[in-house]
């Protein structure tokens, strides 16, 4: 079904919250913008969404989603260009992706209307909240929830899109050390890997929390047979710089989330002229490149940190120390020139920046 824009309903908050955020020290999610967007999905098609003033949600114990974890989402961002305008990086590619884990998780399609046209407008509405000073952006949070009445085990009938917002600073400011992964895993053929559903980040919070412990900041998931071949860091998306080429695993597999900020990275270096192979990478070429100078550099990709740049990596015994950061050509590259067209402040010849 089609929901035509106008049809967003539009109740406005008479008491901003604006004035409590703290500009120049902003704490990633201590603060939720005013308003929020809202859709149900019942009786096999969409509600018309609404835009309200950010409020708490009033559900039954017994809604599916606490219970069995049909629930997805996005991660998105809004940035401030330098003439004010509001712009969004990406937000179809979101939107497409969105569709893929629904599909995944037996749940709805949500409409392109309800998706791009509730979020354009919700930001329309909230511009002010996206802060304007260096790395700072606005987060933007679309999510799908299961919200039957019932406990008895089957794919949901209701369902729940929302859209908040949420101020962000630089998210990690200093290059993060990695522990490969070779006893839990995060993703297998046939399983949810390549989707952005809830229960993907509830099976990481273990082994995370234990490798932090040993002073690590993220884990190298390798594959859930042999540990051998890599597929993500944390929650985000891995390159590889051996010699002169950028390596990182292939999506033609169900294992490996598609990041937006990995399909960008790709086309920048492409467009560069830089060789970039998607493809399987075993832990044993990455230390033989370690052991023959040829390892670079390492960094992760994702919509909140932007490039993440990895300064060591453990596996077993062995430790690859890799070297000074600021002596990196690409990772410090990209890192530019992802801000410069994100911010607007650069030509935008592929399409990806959306005006709101
Ligand atoms: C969200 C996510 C990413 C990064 O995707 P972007 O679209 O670049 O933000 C990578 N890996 C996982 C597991 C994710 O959930």
């Amino acid at each position: 079904m089609s929901v035509s824009p106008s049809v967003i309903k539009v109740n406005k908050t008479e008491n901003s919250r604006l004035h409590e955020v703290d500009a120049l020290n902003i704490n990633f999610g201590k603060h939720y913008s005013d308003h929020m967007l809202i859709a149900y999905y019942e009786n096999g098609q969409w509600n018309p969404p609404e835009i309200t003033p950010f409020h708490n949600l009033y559900l039954s114990p017994a809604t599916t989603f606490f219970h069995y974890g049909q629930a997805i989402f996005e991660g998105v961002k809004a940035y401030k260009a330098p003439n004010g305008d509001a712009l969004i990086f990406r937000p179809y590619d979101n939107w497409k992706r969105m569709n893929r884990s629904a599909e995944r998780m037996a749940m709805p399609d949500v409409p392109q209307e309800i998706f791009i046209e509730g979020m354009r407008q919700l930001i329309a509405l909230d511009h002010k909240w996206i802060p304007e000073s260096e790395d700072t952006s606005l987060y933007i949070r679309p999510f799908m929830l299961a919200i039957d009445e019932f406990i008895g085990v089957r794919p949901a009938e209701k369902f729940m899109f929302i859209i908040i917002t949420s101020p962000a600073g630089p998210y990690y400011n200093h290059p993060v050390s990695i522990y490969v992964q070779d006893q839990y895993v995060r993703a297998f053929p046939g399983g949810i890997g390549f989707t952005k559903a809830a229960g993907n980040y509830g099976m990481s919070m273990y082994p995370t929390r234990e490798i932090k412990k040993m002073g690590y900041d993220q884990i190298l998931w390798t594959d859930g047979f042999e540990h051998k071949y890599v597929q993500e860091i944390g929650t985000m998306n891995v390159f590889f710089v051996i010699g002169d080429k950028v390596i990182t695993p292939d999506i033609n597999t169900d294992v490996i989330l598609e990041g937006v900020t990995r399909d960008s990275v790709i086309t920048l270096l492409r467009d560069k002229g830089v060789t970039v192979e998607e493809r399987q990478l075993s832990i044993d070429e990455i230390e033989e490149a370690y052991k023959a100078g040829q390892l670079k550099e390492a960094f992760g990709t994702g919509t909140a940190a932007s490039i993440a740049p990895i300064y060591q990596l453990t596996y077993h015994d062995d430790v690859m120390t890799l070297p000074a950061v600021e002596t990196w050509e690409i990772a410090n590259w990209l890192k530019q020139e992802l801000a410069d067209i994100r911010y607007g402040r650069k030509a935008d010849t592929h399409g990806w920046t959306f005006k709101v």
